[in-house]
């Protein structure tokens, strides 16, 4: 996958400020230090495309990104920083739930968990959330690099197990360090919008 154009769009927070145009969407979402800025920047070869999410006081976005004119990529404020307030909270509830539910563009969501830890209650809901609305997912267990090869199985299966996960949804392990699962994270993208 040649990445000959990676460009920021606009930020939205709700549909009357969404982009128009006619790409397919792939929203990516994930508790916050899950990797996911790491992983946008990873597999579109730029260093910073995508900026650390979710700090405290940060303008919580829904961030577009036209990817070589042939997907938007839709970033979405990371989930679960223990110190946002509780009507952030509802913000950021309401805006992911007018987005998920309302656009039509969407293919589908990458939703990244970390692969050394059993899933949070956060992303069991978004998962939950996603399968409710027949949205297809991606799950990207991230952060691969940190666990030994002999306990990767292990590993997956507790994430699978957690998220009581669908086997007709796409599971891809990846590292932002080595790049492992990159091309595999592409295919399973692209896999999206040929549904
Ligand atoms: P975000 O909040 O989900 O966007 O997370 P970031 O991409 O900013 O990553 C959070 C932290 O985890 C940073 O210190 C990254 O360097 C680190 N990180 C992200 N992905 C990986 C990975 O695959 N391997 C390792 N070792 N560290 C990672």
């Amino acid at each position: 996958m040649k990445i000959t154009k990676a460009e920021f769009i606009t930020s939205a927070v709700a549909p009357d400020h969404y982009p128009v145009h006619e790409l397919p969407e792939v929203a990516l979402a994930g508790r916050s230090n899950v990797g996911k800025s790491s992983f946008i920047n990873k597999i579109c070869q730029r260093k910073a495309l995508a900026r650390t999410s979710s700090k405290p006081g940060k303008t919580q976005t829904l961030n577009f990104f036209n990817i070589n004119d042939e997907i938007m990529f839709v970033d979405v404020p990371g989930y679960g920083y223990a110190k946002v307030s509780k009507t952030e909270r509802e913000k950021w509830g309401v805006m992911m739930e007018q987005y998920l539910t309302t656009q039509q563009a969407l293919r589908g969501v990458v939703l990244l968990v970390d692969i050394r830890h059993e899933p949070t209650g956060d992303d069991v809901t978004m998962y939950n959330f996603l399968k409710h609305y027949d949205i297809p997912v991606i799950v990207v267990a991230t952060k691969l690099d940190k666990i030994k090869k002999s306990q990767r199985q292990k590993h997956e299966s507790a994430v699978k197990r957690k998220l009581q996960f669908d086997p007709s949804d796409r599971f891809v392990a990846f590292s932002a360090e080595t790049a492992e699962g990159k091309d595999e994270a592409w295919k399973a993208i692209y896999d999206l919008l040929t549904r």
